[in-house]
């Protein structure tokens, strides 16, 4: 949760009790987001390195493997994840060298994003190039990682990893589950 996203309200509620009129005084703590709603008022390329990563919601749906039919070029997403992804918190276990032990990790950058068809409908970067405003549930917004989870975005409820699964088996784990398919394209 973000600190600088709670703001404390005092709020005065009346009631009567026995007959008589009281004022009971309560201590509301109100989450409002961040402060600085950067998103809304800067473009990806004005991004600071922190502002950038903090834009990733850590939904983990990049994270998957995924197919493309030949005949009609539709993608289709696998339940199965990413060797490096710890499924758990959905986040890189090696961040920093990712592009280097995973030759198809790909580059999200300001100057790539706009070419990555296949990034999620909901993911913050396609949403900020488009020039579109986060969801509620984004923990930018909501001040609470949890919320993707709630939001039923994150795949950790049903993700696996490949680690272990043989290249010509991972076609058997895509998705087809019609709920999950939903969140995966919108
Ligand atoms: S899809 Fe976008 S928001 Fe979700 S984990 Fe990947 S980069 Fe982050
Ligand atoms: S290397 Fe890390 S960031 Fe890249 S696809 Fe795998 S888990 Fe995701």
């Amino acid at each position: 949760m973000n600190p600088s996203g709670i703001v404390d309200e005092v709020c005065k509620l009346y009631t009567r009790f026995s007959g008589k009129s009281m004022t009971i005084t309560i201590r509301v703590q109100a989450l409002t987001g961040s402060k600085d709603q950067f998103w809304r008022h800067k473009s990806l390329h004005e991004l600071s390195d922190e502002e950038w990563e903090s834009l990733c919601d850590g939904c983990g749906q990049c994270c998957l493997i995924k197919f493309q039919d030949e005949d009609t070029d539709e993608l289709l997403h696998t339940r199965l994840a990413c060797t490096l992804l710890d499924i758990g918190v959905c986040r890189c276990t090696d961040y920093d060298n990712r592009h280097a032990r995973v030759s198809d990790c790909v580059v999200i950058s300001p100057d790539t994003v706009d070419t990555l068809e296949w990034l999620p409908h909901s993911c913050a970067y396609r949403l900020v190039a488009e020039g579109r405003d986060l969801y509620w549930w984004h923990p930018l917004v909501s001040c609470d990682a949890g919320s993707v989870r709630q939001a039923g975005v994150s795949v950790r409820e049903w993700a696996t990893s490949e680690e272990g699964v043989p290249e010509g088996k991972k076609i058997r784990f895509i998705v087809k589950d019609p709920s999950i398919k939903r969140v995966l394209t919108g």
